[in-house]
């Protein structure tokens, strides 16, 4: 087998499942399932939320301002690599049913995923209170075209 990761801790091959293994999934379930184990799905949904309302109000929407929400790279820069729990992430080859299935599974290791998960979902926590607090206001001296054209959008 090529592309095999080890336990960054206690050093057994990833397929083990040691107790560090905090999470192996394929990489487009990876942040969905962070989000699961970390039982972060409401302020998840909240953050996101609010991400996509700041962005489009300041016109800095883009397709990669959404990245976090499903790329685990992303994901992992902007929630996870700052924890004290974090232990390491590592992307794994691994075959599946038959060999097409195949596909790149992502590792995160914890020296405890339990206290990691905690940490997730304070974080998550944490910035929904924190963008409610420093969000501007929404502009009053709109271009009332724009206004229009809002409302008509609603409908
Ligand atoms: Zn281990």
């Amino acid at each position: 087998m090529f592309n095999e990761k080890n336990c960054p801790f206690c050093k057994k091959p990833a397929q083990k499942n040691c107790a560090h293994l905090a999470l192996a999934a394929e990489g487009r379930d990876f942040v969905r399932r962070c989000i699961e184990l970390s039982q972060g799905e409401l302020q998840w949904r909240l953050l996101c939320e609010q991400r996509r309302m700041t962005l489009r109000q300041t016109g800095d929407w883009s397709p990669e301002a959404e990245d976090f929400t499903w790329l685990e790279t992303a994901f992992g820069n902007e929630f996870l690599r700052g924890l004290a729990w974090f232990g390491g992430l590592d992307h794994e080859w691994r075959s599946g049913p038959k060999p097409a299935q195949g596909g790149y599974w992502v590792l995160l290791w914890s020296k405890d995923p339990r206290r990691l998960w905690w940490e997730l979902r304070d974080v998550i926590e944490r910035r929904i209170v924190n963008s409610a607090s420093t969000a501007a206001p929404p502009p009053k001296a709109q271009n009332p075209r724009n206004e229009r054209a809002d409302s008509a959008a609603a409908w």
